[in-house]
């Protein structure tokens, strides 16, 4: 059974083509620049490939991916009718969704409700919704959110401490976000560690771009770090994460500026490439660090010291940790955050090895023998979790 992913934003649109029969990749992709001009980059066993060609809209770009996909030279398929599914990244499912869904036009409308708490996100994820539909009529599509996994969270870590009324009137309150990948990387630690995940603690890092960390209890989350939006928590590449919130008033005062630009400020402008001027990427803030600029460095130390101040908490608040899972990008490349991150928490029982903190690529277990809590590198597999999801929604 062939299942095609798909994960839209607002001016690109990424698919995997999986065989679900050995969840094997046949191919996949990344459709930019649309609205704009055009490009797409599609990658196969055979090679990598690179088109201009013109996408006006996300429609016209899923016109392209099937089109390339059923090519001669580059493609992997001789029919679109073997795609049997298509499974949809979105980003938020409110309070609605607490598991991925097949996408009726029920389900189509309430994501378009929620929309207002992501105005960035869903927008773009419906827009792929409708180009697939368009595209592939009748093959059935599944919703996958990234709010889902959170939805096991208790009230006392979900509600903010303001009027209540608000929560109930405008549903403002805390969802988080990657749910996928901290599902994932959490039900892999509970393989690598051979222990049933009921029985388990976990404190799962997804350090990318985006980052949040999520308390597994027993296989379920009961906390994380973003909020009603992916602005809360730590600190991001572009984004502030936790701020006092009297900040955002002193800013718009200060600096002259609507409510519009003080949002784009906190979301696009600081994180550690505020606080670095150099760069939101780790491999050049690393770089700048060592050439000595302090304020790279110091980005780099606010990064870790938050990290490890929310293991912490999580910690404390599932009343004990059997392990930490490093993800994503940072997670699971960046050898450096790891050990400062890590240094943090010997208190706990954490102890790594140099060596095995050393290698990546492939899930492993990185403490010492006699740590009391295991330190994991897990690579995350968002894709894997939506042909999983949908696959089991069709059956
Ligand atoms: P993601 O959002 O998971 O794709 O992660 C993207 C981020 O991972 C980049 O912005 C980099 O900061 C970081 N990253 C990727 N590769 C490396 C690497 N080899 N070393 C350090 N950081 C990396």
């Amino acid at each position: 059974m062939y299942v095609l992913v798909i994960n839209a934003g607002s001016s690109s649109l990424k698919y995997q083509l999986l065989d679900m029969s050995n969840e094997g990749v046949l191919s996949k992709g990344l459709c930019e620049r649309i609205g704009i001009d055009g490009r797409l980059v599609h990658e196969t066993e055979k090679g990598k490939y690179t088109f201009e060609l013109a996408m006006p809209d996300h429609a016209a770009a899923m016109a392209i991916v099937l089109d390339t996909l059923l090519d001669s030279n580059h493609g992997v398929i001789k029919s679109k009718e073997e795609i049997k599914a298509v499974g949809h990244r979105v980003v938020h499912g409110g309070e609605a969704f607490a598991a991925s869904v097949l996408i009726t036009d029920e389900v189509e409308a309430a994501i378009e409700a929620v929309s207002e708490l992501a105005p960035l996100h869903n927008p773009p994820n419906l827009t792929g919704i409708r180009a697939c539909k368009q595209h592939m009529p009748g093959v059935p599509q599944v919703a996958v959110f990234d709010t889902a996994f959170h939805q096991t969270m208790p009230e006392k870590a979900f509600l903010y401490a303001i009027d209540y009324d608000l929560y109930k009137k405008h549903k403002i309150r805390r969802y988080g976000f990657h749910g996928t990948s901290h599902k994932y990387v959490s039900e892999c630690a509970a393989e690598l560690l051979k222990r049933p995940a009921k029985d388990l603690k976990l404190v799962t890092c997804h350090l990318g771009n985006g980052v949040s960390l999520c308390a597994v209890d027993g296989g379920v989350s009961v906390d994380t770090s973003m909020g009603m939006t992916p602005l809360e928590g730590l600190a991001m590449g572009t984004r502030c994460g936790d701020i006092d919130p009297a900040v955002v008033q002193f800013i718009m005062e200060k600096e002259c500026i609507s409510a519009q630009q003080a949002g784009d400020l906190l979301n696009k402008k600081s994180g550690v490439l505020g606080i670095s001027g150099v760069s939101s990427d780790f491999r050049d803030l690393s770089a700048a660090a060592n050439d000595g600029n302090s304020r790279a460095a110091a980005a780099m130390d606010v990064f870790a010291y938050r990290v490890a101040g929310y293991i912490g908490r999580y910690a404390a608040c599932m009343n004990g940790l059997d392990a930490i899972v490093f993800t994503a990008g940072i997670g699971e490349n960046d050898v450096g955050i790891r050990e400062k991150v890590c240094t943090y928490l010997t208190w706990f029982g954490v102890e790594i090895d140099p060596e095995l903190n050393g290698k990546r690529g492939q899930a492993l277990d990185v403490s010492k023998p006699s740590a009391k809590v295991r330190v994991l590198v897990i690579p995350t597999n968002e894709e894997l979790v939506i042909a999983r999801d949908t696959k089991s929604i069709l059956k």
